[in-house]
Protein backbone atom coordinates (compact mmCIF):
# COMPACT_ATOMS: atom_id res chain seq x y z
CA UNK A 1 0.00 0.00 0.00
CA UNK A 2 0.94 3.49 -0.26
CA UNK A 3 3.48 5.31 2.35
CA UNK A 4 1.26 6.16 5.38
CA UNK A 5 2.75 10.32 4.94
CA UNK A 6 -0.03 9.98 2.10
CA UNK A 7 -2.81 7.66 3.45
CA UNK A 8 -2.82 9.73 7.14
CA UNK A 9 -0.80 12.42 7.09
CA UNK A 10 -2.11 13.29 10.37
CA UNK A 11 -0.63 10.40 11.92
CA UNK A 12 2.42 10.15 9.96
CA UNK A 13 3.23 13.74 11.67
CA UNK A 14 2.29 12.60 15.33
CA UNK A 15 5.17 9.69 14.21
CA UNK A 16 7.60 11.96 13.42
CA UNK A 17 6.66 14.43 16.59
CA UNK A 18 7.36 11.41 18.68
CA UNK A 19 10.52 10.24 16.55
CA UNK A 20 12.04 13.37 17.42
CA UNK A 21 10.80 13.46 20.44
CA UNK A 22 12.54 10.24 21.58
CA UNK A 23 15.73 11.12 19.51
CA UNK A 24 16.72 14.45 20.78
CA UNK A 25 15.71 14.03 24.95
CA UNK A 26 17.23 12.54 27.42
CA UNK A 27 15.28 8.99 28.30
CA UNK A 28 16.11 8.81 32.05
CA UNK A 29 12.82 6.92 33.17
CA UNK A 30 13.86 3.43 34.84
CA UNK A 31 11.29 1.39 33.37
CA UNK A 32 11.48 2.77 29.22
CA UNK A 33 14.00 1.18 26.92
CA UNK A 34 14.65 1.39 23.19
CA UNK A 35 14.55 -2.25 21.68
CA UNK A 36 16.50 -3.33 18.56
CA UNK A 37 15.51 -3.11 15.19
CA UNK A 38 14.72 -7.09 15.11
CA UNK A 39 12.20 -6.83 17.83
CA UNK A 40 10.77 -3.74 15.78
CA UNK A 41 10.53 -6.11 12.78
CA UNK A 42 9.04 -8.44 14.36
CA UNK A 43 6.12 -6.53 16.00
CA UNK A 44 5.44 -5.20 12.37
CA UNK A 45 5.06 -8.55 10.99
CA UNK A 46 2.71 -11.16 9.84
CA UNK A 47 2.41 -12.84 13.25
CA UNK A 48 0.18 -9.84 14.34
CA UNK A 49 -2.55 -10.69 12.00
CA UNK A 50 -3.66 -14.76 13.54
CA UNK A 51 -5.91 -15.34 16.21
CA UNK A 52 -4.64 -18.51 18.67
CA UNK A 53 -6.31 -18.64 21.71
CA UNK A 54 -5.48 -21.40 24.27
CA UNK A 55 -1.89 -23.10 24.43
CA UNK A 56 0.27 -24.03 21.59
CA UNK A 57 -1.36 -27.59 20.43
CA UNK A 58 -4.72 -27.01 21.77
CA UNK A 59 -5.98 -23.70 19.94
CA UNK A 60 -9.59 -22.92 19.60
CA UNK A 61 -8.22 -21.66 15.75
CA UNK A 62 -6.90 -23.69 12.84
CA UNK A 63 -3.67 -22.25 11.04
CA UNK A 64 -1.49 -22.26 14.23
CA UNK A 65 1.10 -24.82 12.80
CA UNK A 66 3.98 -22.49 12.97
CA UNK A 67 2.56 -19.50 15.36
CA UNK A 68 2.55 -22.65 18.08
CA UNK A 69 6.64 -23.31 17.25
CA UNK A 70 6.71 -19.43 18.02
CA UNK A 71 5.34 -19.68 21.33
CA UNK A 72 7.08 -22.82 22.05
CA UNK A 73 10.33 -21.73 21.14
CA UNK A 74 9.98 -18.26 23.07
CA UNK A 75 8.88 -20.38 26.48
CA UNK A 76 12.64 -22.37 25.66
CA UNK A 77 14.29 -19.36 25.38
CA UNK A 78 12.82 -17.41 28.33
CA UNK A 79 13.47 -20.76 30.53
CA UNK A 80 17.37 -20.43 29.23
CA UNK A 81 17.41 -16.79 29.54
CA UNK A 82 17.23 -16.83 33.32
CA UNK A 83 18.66 -20.57 33.93
CA UNK A 84 16.04 -22.57 34.34
CA UNK A 85 15.69 -26.22 34.48
CA UNK A 86 12.36 -27.11 32.37
CA UNK A 87 11.59 -30.02 34.89
CA UNK A 88 11.08 -27.12 37.96
CA UNK A 89 10.34 -24.49 36.40
CA UNK A 90 7.33 -23.33 33.30
CA UNK A 91 6.17 -20.09 31.74
CA UNK A 92 3.70 -18.63 30.22
CA UNK A 93 4.30 -16.08 27.36
CA UNK A 94 1.02 -14.63 26.76
CA UNK A 95 0.57 -12.19 29.33
CA UNK A 96 -0.45 -8.55 27.44
CA UNK A 97 1.39 -6.45 29.78
CA UNK A 98 2.58 -6.32 33.87
CA UNK A 99 -0.45 -5.27 34.89
CA UNK A 100 -2.07 -8.06 33.44
CA UNK A 101 0.33 -10.70 34.62
CA UNK A 102 0.53 -9.95 38.38
CA UNK A 103 -3.56 -10.05 37.99
CA UNK A 104 -3.50 -13.20 36.69
CA UNK A 105 -0.51 -14.27 38.55
CA UNK A 106 -2.46 -13.67 42.08
CA UNK A 107 -5.84 -14.86 40.67
CA UNK A 108 -4.58 -17.89 39.79
CA UNK A 109 -3.69 -19.03 43.60
CA UNK A 110 -6.05 -16.56 45.24
CA UNK A 111 -9.77 -16.51 45.19
CA UNK A 112 -11.80 -13.64 45.72
CA UNK A 113 -11.50 -11.78 48.81
CA UNK A 114 -8.30 -13.71 50.01
CA UNK A 115 -5.19 -11.85 51.60
CA UNK A 116 -1.84 -10.39 49.60
CA UNK A 117 0.70 -8.28 51.31
CA UNK A 118 2.99 -6.18 49.01
CA UNK A 119 5.41 -3.47 48.81
CA UNK A 120 3.40 0.05 49.52
CA UNK A 121 3.06 1.98 46.46
CA UNK A 122 4.96 5.36 48.83
CA UNK A 123 7.24 3.09 49.34
CA UNK A 124 8.09 1.80 45.90
CA UNK A 125 5.99 -0.78 44.87
CA UNK A 126 3.67 -1.07 41.77
CA UNK A 127 0.28 -0.51 41.62
CA UNK A 128 -1.26 -4.04 41.07
CA UNK A 129 0.94 -4.88 43.83
CA UNK A 130 -2.49 -4.24 45.81
CA UNK A 131 -2.37 -0.59 46.16
CA UNK A 132 -5.26 1.32 48.71
CA UNK A 133 -5.68 4.31 50.14
CA UNK A 134 -4.86 4.97 54.22
CA UNK A 135 -8.71 5.68 54.44
CA UNK A 136 -8.84 2.40 52.54
CA UNK A 137 -10.20 3.71 48.92
CA UNK A 138 -9.26 0.40 46.68
CA UNK A 139 -6.83 2.10 43.89
CA UNK A 140 -5.95 -1.28 42.45
CA UNK A 141 -8.14 -3.76 40.95
CA UNK A 142 -5.91 -6.36 42.77
CA UNK A 143 -7.14 -4.35 46.06
CA UNK A 144 -10.56 -4.61 45.03
CA UNK A 145 -10.82 -8.29 44.41
CA UNK A 146 -8.32 -9.64 47.32
CA UNK A 147 -8.29 -8.15 50.44
CA UNK A 148 -4.58 -6.29 50.59
CA UNK A 149 -1.99 -4.93 53.39
CA UNK A 150 0.95 -3.08 53.01
CA UNK A 151 4.54 -3.48 53.88
CA UNK A 152 6.72 -0.15 54.15
CA UNK A 153 10.56 0.81 53.80
CA UNK A 154 11.98 1.48 57.28
CA UNK A 155 11.98 5.49 56.87
CA UNK A 156 15.81 6.31 58.49
CA UNK A 157 17.47 3.54 55.99
CA UNK A 158 14.94 3.55 52.87
CA UNK A 159 15.37 -0.19 53.27
CA UNK A 160 12.40 -2.85 53.33
CA UNK A 161 11.37 -3.27 56.89
CA UNK A 162 11.63 -7.06 57.33
CA UNK A 163 11.28 -6.73 60.61
CA UNK A 164 7.82 -5.17 60.87
CA UNK A 165 6.76 -7.24 57.78
CA UNK A 166 8.10 -10.29 59.65
CA UNK A 167 5.01 -9.51 62.47
CA UNK A 168 2.57 -7.84 60.23
CA UNK A 169 2.53 -10.43 58.03
CA UNK A 170 1.78 -12.89 60.89
CA UNK A 171 -0.96 -11.21 62.27
CA UNK A 172 -2.24 -10.81 58.75
CA UNK A 173 -1.59 -14.34 57.35
CA UNK A 174 -1.27 -13.51 53.69
CA UNK A 175 -1.96 -16.12 51.39
CA UNK A 176 0.21 -14.27 48.49
CA UNK A 177 3.26 -12.16 49.62
CA UNK A 178 4.67 -9.99 46.92
CA UNK A 179 8.29 -9.41 46.54
CA UNK A 180 9.42 -6.81 43.66
CA UNK A 181 9.11 -2.71 43.43
CA UNK A 182 9.10 0.35 40.70
CA UNK A 183 10.93 2.58 42.84
CA UNK A 184 13.56 0.51 44.89
CA UNK A 185 16.96 0.76 44.38
CA UNK A 186 18.31 -1.92 46.51
CA UNK A 187 18.53 -5.59 46.28
CA UNK A 188 15.85 -7.30 47.95
CA UNK A 189 16.72 -10.10 50.12
CA UNK A 190 14.58 -12.94 48.28
CA UNK A 191 15.73 -15.55 50.93
CA UNK A 192 14.64 -13.57 54.13
CA UNK A 193 10.86 -13.03 51.71
CA UNK A 194 10.85 -16.61 51.55
CA UNK A 195 11.49 -17.45 55.40
CA UNK A 196 8.89 -14.56 56.41
CA UNK A 197 6.78 -16.75 53.95
CA UNK A 198 7.74 -19.88 55.58
CA UNK A 199 6.24 -18.21 58.72
CA UNK A 200 3.13 -17.11 58.02
CA UNK A 201 2.37 -20.73 56.70
CA UNK A 202 3.35 -23.21 54.04
CA UNK A 203 1.05 -22.32 51.89
CA UNK A 204 1.82 -19.13 51.05
CA UNK A 205 3.32 -18.03 48.07
CA UNK A 206 6.19 -16.08 47.42
CA UNK A 207 5.30 -14.72 44.18
CA UNK A 208 8.36 -12.03 42.85
CA UNK A 209 7.33 -9.12 40.37
CA UNK A 210 11.09 -8.30 38.82
CA UNK A 211 9.68 -6.20 35.71
CA UNK A 212 12.27 -3.40 36.95
CA UNK A 213 14.96 -5.81 37.08
CA UNK A 214 14.53 -8.60 34.90
CA UNK A 215 17.31 -7.74 32.14
CA UNK A 216 19.51 -7.20 35.00
CA UNK A 217 18.20 -10.94 36.55
CA UNK A 218 18.96 -12.46 32.91
CA UNK A 219 22.51 -11.29 32.40
CA UNK A 220 23.53 -12.08 36.05
CA UNK A 221 24.66 -9.22 36.97
CA UNK A 222 21.75 -8.90 39.75
CA UNK A 223 20.65 -12.04 41.91
CA UNK A 224 17.82 -14.34 40.53
CA UNK A 225 14.75 -14.60 42.59
CA UNK A 226 13.83 -17.96 41.22
CA UNK A 227 15.33 -20.12 43.87
CA UNK A 228 13.22 -18.66 46.54
CA UNK A 229 10.21 -17.56 44.46
CA UNK A 230 7.07 -19.95 43.87
CA UNK A 231 5.71 -17.59 40.89
CA UNK A 232 7.81 -14.99 39.11
CA UNK A 233 6.00 -12.09 36.82
CA UNK A 234 8.05 -10.06 34.70
CA UNK A 235 7.28 -7.27 31.98
CA UNK A 236 9.60 -7.52 29.04
CA UNK A 237 9.93 -4.01 27.49
CA UNK A 238 11.70 -2.41 30.81
CA UNK A 239 15.45 -3.13 31.62
CA UNK A 240 14.96 -6.66 29.61
CA UNK A 241 14.57 -4.67 26.33
CA UNK A 242 12.46 -6.58 24.75
CA UNK A 243 8.78 -5.67 23.43
CA UNK A 244 6.27 -4.70 25.50
CA UNK A 245 5.01 -7.80 26.83
CA UNK A 246 4.62 -10.10 30.13
CA UNK A 247 5.90 -13.52 31.45
CA UNK A 248 4.97 -15.58 33.89
CA UNK A 249 7.02 -18.14 35.54
CA UNK A 250 5.92 -20.40 37.89
CA UNK A 251 7.25 -23.95 39.73
CA UNK A 252 6.70 -27.30 38.71
CA UNK A 253 7.94 -30.76 41.20
CA UNK A 254 6.87 -30.99 44.95
CA UNK A 255 5.85 -27.80 46.89
CA UNK A 256 6.94 -29.28 50.49
CA UNK A 257 6.87 -32.46 52.18
CA UNK A 258 4.27 -32.89 54.95
CA UNK A 259 5.39 -34.22 58.63
CA UNK A 260 3.82 -37.87 57.15
CA UNK A 261 6.52 -37.46 54.77
CA UNK A 262 3.50 -37.15 51.73
CA UNK A 263 5.08 -35.52 48.64
CA UNK A 264 2.66 -31.83 47.90
CA UNK A 265 3.04 -31.29 44.42
CA UNK A 266 2.54 -27.92 42.96
CA UNK A 267 -0.37 -27.57 40.72
CA UNK A 268 0.63 -23.83 39.20
CA UNK A 269 0.95 -24.80 35.68
CA UNK A 270 -2.76 -25.36 35.54
CA UNK A 271 -3.92 -23.22 37.84
CA UNK A 272 -1.49 -19.95 35.42
CA UNK A 273 -2.56 -20.88 32.39
CA UNK A 274 -6.30 -21.28 32.71
CA UNK A 275 -6.34 -17.97 34.52
CA UNK A 276 -4.31 -16.80 31.51
CA UNK A 277 -6.85 -18.04 29.28
CA UNK A 278 -10.29 -18.28 29.46
CA UNK A 279 -10.23 -16.32 32.56
CA UNK A 280 -8.58 -13.01 32.29
CA UNK A 281 -7.45 -12.81 28.23
CA UNK A 282 -8.57 -13.88 24.41
CA UNK A 283 -5.78 -14.34 21.85
CA UNK A 284 -2.10 -13.53 22.89
CA UNK A 285 -0.29 -11.16 20.96
CA UNK A 286 1.43 -13.34 18.08
CA UNK A 287 4.02 -10.43 16.80
CA UNK A 288 4.32 -9.48 20.74
CA UNK A 289 5.54 -13.34 21.53
CA UNK A 290 7.73 -13.97 18.17
CA UNK A 291 9.35 -10.78 19.43
CA UNK A 292 10.06 -11.00 23.07
CA UNK A 293 11.81 -14.84 21.72
CA UNK A 294 13.71 -12.71 19.22
CA UNK A 295 14.76 -10.37 22.53
CA UNK A 296 15.28 -13.16 25.03
CA UNK A 297 17.73 -14.75 22.25
CA UNK A 298 20.02 -11.20 22.21
CA UNK A 299 19.88 -11.42 26.57
CA UNK A 300 21.97 -14.95 25.62
CA UNK A 301 25.11 -12.81 24.29
CA UNK A 302 28.29 -11.31 25.88
CA UNK A 303 26.96 -7.99 24.36
CA UNK A 304 24.11 -8.34 26.43
CA UNK A 305 25.84 -9.13 29.83
CA UNK A 306 28.05 -6.08 28.87
CA UNK A 307 25.02 -3.69 28.46
CA UNK A 308 23.53 -4.95 31.86
CA UNK A 309 26.81 -4.19 33.41
CA UNK A 310 26.98 -0.89 32.11
CA UNK A 311 23.69 -0.13 33.60
CA UNK A 312 24.50 -1.18 37.03
CA UNK A 313 27.96 0.89 36.83
CA UNK A 314 26.64 4.12 35.18
CA UNK A 315 23.72 3.99 38.21
CA UNK A 316 25.98 3.59 40.42
CA UNK A 317 28.53 6.50 38.83
CA UNK A 318 25.32 8.84 38.13
CA UNK A 319 24.31 8.20 42.20
CA UNK A 320 27.72 9.85 43.41
CA UNK A 321 27.37 12.66 40.75
CA UNK A 322 24.71 13.75 42.13
CA UNK A 323 25.50 12.96 45.72
CA UNK A 324 28.36 15.31 45.20
CA UNK A 325 26.38 17.50 44.10
CA UNK A 326 23.62 17.91 47.11
CA UNK A 327 20.97 15.58 46.27
CA UNK A 328 19.76 13.26 48.79
CA UNK A 329 19.26 9.60 47.87
CA UNK A 330 16.59 7.41 49.12
CA UNK A 331 18.98 4.60 50.47
CA UNK A 332 21.98 6.34 50.04
CA UNK A 333 22.64 4.88 46.91
CA UNK A 334 21.98 2.30 44.42
CA UNK A 335 22.66 -1.36 43.53
CA UNK A 336 20.42 -1.60 40.28
CA UNK A 337 19.41 0.57 37.55
CA UNK A 338 17.94 2.92 39.00
CA UNK A 339 18.26 6.09 41.92
CA UNK A 340 15.79 8.10 43.69
CA UNK A 341 16.02 11.55 44.38
CA UNK A 342 14.54 12.66 47.78
CA UNK A 343 13.96 16.33 46.97
CA UNK A 344 13.03 17.63 50.07
CA UNK A 345 16.38 19.35 50.71
CA UNK A 346 15.99 21.37 47.87
CA UNK A 347 12.19 22.25 48.81
CA UNK A 348 10.74 21.50 45.31
CA UNK A 349 8.50 19.11 44.51
CA UNK A 350 8.96 15.93 41.76
CA UNK A 351 5.81 17.12 40.18
CA UNK A 352 7.22 21.11 39.02
CA UNK A 353 11.10 19.68 38.20
CA UNK A 354 9.61 16.70 36.13
CA UNK A 355 7.57 19.48 34.65
CA UNK A 356 10.44 21.78 33.89
CA UNK A 357 12.90 18.74 33.04
CA UNK A 358 10.80 18.06 30.25
CA UNK A 359 10.66 21.30 28.61
CA UNK A 360 14.60 21.24 28.35
CA UNK A 361 14.41 17.93 27.08
CA UNK A 362 14.84 15.34 29.65
CA UNK A 363 12.49 12.76 30.24
CA UNK A 364 11.95 11.49 33.81
CA UNK A 365 9.09 10.97 36.71
CA UNK A 366 8.04 12.40 39.85
CA UNK A 367 7.99 9.91 42.54
CA UNK A 368 7.11 8.82 45.94
CA UNK A 369 9.98 8.81 48.79
CA UNK A 370 8.76 7.15 51.92
CA UNK A 371 8.12 10.73 53.50
CA UNK A 372 4.97 11.41 51.11
CA UNK A 373 1.45 11.44 51.95
CA UNK A 374 0.44 11.67 48.29
CA UNK A 375 1.07 10.17 44.96
CA UNK A 376 0.02 12.77 43.09
CA UNK A 377 2.29 15.45 44.41
CA UNK A 378 5.66 13.48 45.55
CA UNK A 379 8.66 14.76 46.80
CA UNK A 380 10.91 12.87 44.80
CA UNK A 381 12.34 11.77 41.71
CA UNK A 382 13.29 8.49 39.71
CA UNK A 383 15.94 8.16 37.16
CA UNK A 384 17.51 5.24 35.59
CA UNK A 385 20.52 4.17 33.28
CA UNK A 386 18.65 1.19 31.05
CA UNK A 387 17.73 3.75 27.83
CA UNK A 388 20.66 6.08 27.43
CA UNK A 389 22.99 3.24 28.21
CA UNK A 390 21.45 1.71 25.20
CA UNK A 391 22.75 4.98 23.44
CA UNK A 392 25.99 4.24 24.97
CA UNK A 393 25.88 6.70 27.28
CA UNK A 394 29.08 6.10 29.57
CA UNK A 395 30.58 7.90 32.82
CA UNK A 396 31.28 11.15 30.58
CA UNK A 397 27.81 11.40 29.81
CA UNK A 398 26.22 10.60 32.85
CA UNK A 399 28.37 13.10 34.39
CA UNK A 400 26.66 15.60 32.21
CA UNK A 401 23.27 14.46 33.26
CA UNK A 402 23.77 14.95 36.99
CA UNK A 403 24.92 18.83 35.75
CA UNK A 404 22.06 19.14 34.12
CA UNK A 405 19.75 17.64 36.78
CA UNK A 406 21.13 19.87 39.28
CA UNK A 407 20.52 23.21 36.97
CA UNK A 408 16.73 21.55 36.13
CA UNK A 409 16.27 21.15 39.84
CA UNK A 410 17.79 24.99 41.01
CA UNK A 411 15.73 26.07 38.40
CA UNK A 412 12.19 24.55 39.28
CA UNK A 413 12.80 26.30 42.13
CA UNK A 414 13.63 29.85 40.86
CA UNK A 415 10.25 28.61 39.28
CA UNK A 416 8.61 28.20 42.28
CA UNK A 417 9.79 31.18 43.77
CA UNK A 418 8.08 33.65 41.23
CA UNK A 419 4.55 31.08 41.24
CA UNK A 420 4.80 31.49 44.93
CA UNK A 421 5.38 35.51 45.19
CA UNK A 422 2.55 36.19 42.30
CA UNK A 423 -0.50 37.87 44.37
CA UNK A 424 -2.58 35.47 41.92
CA UNK A 425 -3.87 32.19 43.64
CA UNK A 426 -4.45 29.08 42.24
CA UNK A 427 -6.19 26.09 43.83
CA UNK A 428 -5.58 22.34 43.76
CA UNK A 429 -2.45 20.25 42.64
CA UNK A 430 -2.99 20.07 39.14
CA UNK A 431 -4.13 24.11 38.91
CA UNK A 432 -1.06 24.97 40.64
CA UNK A 433 1.55 22.52 38.11
CA UNK A 434 -0.56 23.90 35.24
CA UNK A 435 0.62 27.66 36.25
CA UNK A 436 3.72 26.56 36.98
CA UNK A 437 4.16 24.55 33.59
CA UNK A 438 2.60 27.77 31.85
CA UNK A 439 5.09 29.93 33.90
CA UNK A 440 7.91 27.86 32.34
CA UNK A 441 6.40 28.11 28.83
CA UNK A 442 6.43 31.74 28.65
CA UNK A 443 10.00 32.25 29.82
CA UNK A 444 13.19 32.40 27.57
N1 LIG B 1 5.25 -4.47 37.90
C1 LIG B 1 6.17 -3.54 38.13
C2 LIG B 1 7.18 -3.76 39.22
C3 LIG B 1 6.19 -2.36 37.36
O1 LIG B 1 7.10 -1.41 37.63
C4 LIG B 1 5.22 -2.20 36.36
C5 LIG B 1 5.20 -0.99 35.50
O2 LIG B 1 5.70 0.02 35.70
C6 LIG B 1 4.27 -3.19 36.16
C7 LIG B 1 4.31 -4.31 36.95
C8 LIG B 1 3.16 -3.02 35.17
O3 LIG B 1 3.53 -3.18 33.87
P1 LIG B 1 2.60 -2.63 32.69
O4 LIG B 1 2.78 -1.16 32.65
O5 LIG B 1 3.12 -3.37 31.50
O6 LIG B 1 1.19 -3.03 33.01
Amino acid sequence: SKPLKEIDPELNNFLNLEKKRQRESLTLIASENFTSSVVFNLLGSEFQNKYSENRPNKRYYGGNEFIDQVELLCEERALKAFNLNPEEWGVNVQPLAGSTANLIAFSSVLEVGERLMGLDLPSGGHLTHGYQLPNGKKISGVSKYFTTMPYQLDQKTGLIDYETLEKTSQLFRPKVLVAGASAYARLIDYKRMREIANKVSKDCYLVTDMAHISGLVAAGTLPSPFEYSDIVTTTTHKSLRGPRGAMIFYRKGTRYTTKKGEAVKYDLEDRVNFSTFPQHQGGPFNHTIAALAAALKQTMTPAYKKYQEDVVANAAFLADELKKRGFQLVSDGTDNHLVLIDLNNFEIDGARVEALLEKINISSNKNTVPTDKSALYPMGMRIGTPAMTTRNFGKEEFAKVAEYLEKGVKLAKQFKKIQDESPVKVKGHTAKLNEFKKLVAESK
